[in-house]
């Protein structure tokens, strides 16, 4: 009989694996893929921003249910984590925003580290469709393909995006049948569907280091604000700073959220009005529409003159005060209402997950079954972009890992 099951060869999985190996128990891991660590294979567009370079308590001030990982981030803090991935060969560096890649850009050089870490275990490919429980503990698991025993079993099934990496959501599944509240889940840095035709007419457009502020309804302070790169697509927003944005737009409803995009963040009103008035000038015998294509892309030209009010044919020397002022304002404050989140198969993290009520943050371990542990994101914690989520499986994986040698 094996000590340790583990469900799940992913980030917090395979952690977790090599954790019990040192600590010299046999482990055997099931994973529905071939290839363990999918999913980690696939982050950071391809480059895995493994963690981020800050302190655990920047961890747990920037995650919800941040408190709950205490024990975990300290014991296996953003600055192990890449003291572990350096030492196991794999060189990082750091970039804007204090997030940690592998110096070669390849997120296979991070899964390959780890895969290698947790050499040792026997891995089988074969998914787990129930937990194996006697007298309130934890005794195996049964798969697809019979049945196994083990002392203790670790659930790090992921959260339910990305279906097709084998974080399917069936974690979920097996902890409710455990008992296990689970807390409804929610797509979480996840693209944004507009409301109206305004974004399908600039698809395919990007903008760099644009301001974005989002507001709901009801409430008079932003719910996000931030600057940086937001794409259009044929559906709504997507980008860096609109995945970001929708981590802070719960609860989700039709209507209930406003993108504003300021699309000259560097200059302010007076400095913006200036700029356009020297351009007005010197095309002062072109028509209106035609003033504006050093200031925007060209994409964006027709869709800011129709906001702006000002017919498109008017002689730019004839623009009165009142027609820059409401270019101005289209400029400053371009909206966008928000219909919904899209898919959670296309979020980059589940919110919601196995409620840390029932959980102890010092072991990991469930506080309703003996022998049963849990890590990563079918927890109900979920993070920002910036290599916290990563960080977040690696420190639970690691701390279920040592608890369950204990
Ligand atoms: C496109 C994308 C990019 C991302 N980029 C980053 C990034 O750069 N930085 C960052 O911090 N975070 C990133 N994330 C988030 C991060 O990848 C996840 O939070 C992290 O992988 C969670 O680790 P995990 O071990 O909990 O789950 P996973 O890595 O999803 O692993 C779970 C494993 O469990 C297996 N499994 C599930 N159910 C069963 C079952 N019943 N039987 C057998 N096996 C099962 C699955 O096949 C899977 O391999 C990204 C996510 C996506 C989708």
């Amino acid at each position: 009989m094996k000590e340790v099951i583990i469900v799940g060869a992913g980030a917090a999985g395979l952690m977790a694996a090599g954790t019990c190996i040192e600590r010299g128990l046999k482990v055997l891991m099931f994973d529905k893929n071939q290839r363990p660590g999918r999913k980690l294979r696939i982050t950071g567009k391809g480059r895995c921003n493994v963690t981020n370079n800050c302190t655990p308590q920047e961890v747990i001030a920037a995650a919800n249910g941040g408190r709950f990982l205490y024990s975990a981030l300290t014991s296996f803090t953003p600055g192990d984590a890449m003291a572990f991935f350096e030492g196991l060969g794999v060189p990082l560096k750091t970039e804007r925003g204090r997030r940690v890649f592998p110096q070669s850009d390849r997120a296979a050089d991070i899964a390959d580290a780890l895969v290698r870490y947790s050499r040792g275990a026997e891995l089988c490919r074969e998914t787990v469709k129930k937990v194996l429980v006697e007298e309130g503990r934890a005794v195996g698991v049964k798969t697809d393909r019979g049945y196994y025993k083990a002392k203790n079993v670790l659930l790090a099934c992921g959260g339910a995006s990305y279906p097709a990496t084998g974080s399917d959501g069936s974690g979920y599944r097996l902890s409710e049948e455990l008992g296990h509240i689970l807390v409804p889940i929610s797509p979480s840095l996840v693209p944004l569907v507009e409301r109206g035709g305004i974004c399908q007419r600039l698809m395919g457009l990007s903008l760099r280091n644009v301001g974005v502020r989002v507001t709901a309804a009801g409430r008079r302070k932003p719910v996000y604000e931030d600057f940086g790169e937001l794409l259009f697509t044929h559906f709504g927003l997507s980008g860096p700073t609109i995945l970001s944005a929708s981590a802070h737009m719960r609860p989700m409803s039709a209507g209930a959220y406003t993108v504003h995009i300021d699309l000259k963040p560097a200059l302010d009103e007076g400095q913006l009005d200036a700029r356009i008035l020297r351009d007005l000038e010197e095309k002062k015998n072109r028509q209106f529409i035609n003033s504006l294509d050093r200031l925007l892309p060209q994409k964006l030209i027709p869709v800011i003159v129709e906001r702006s009010g000002v017919p498109g044919e008017t002689r730019c020397n004839s623009v009165t005060r009142g027609q820059r002022k409401s270019l101005l304002a289209v400029l400053k404050d371009f909206t966008v209402e928000i219909e919904s989140f899209r898919p959670i198969d296309e979020a980059i993290v589940t919110a919601g997950g196995v409620s840390l009520k029932e959980v102890d943050p010092k072991t990991m371990g469930s506080k309703l079954i003996e022998g049963l542990y849990f890590a990563g994101e079918m927890l109900d914690v979920d993070a920002p972009t910036g290599g916290y989520n990563l960080q977040i499986a690696f420190a639970t994986g690691r701390l279920a890992g040592l608890s369950m040698g204990e």
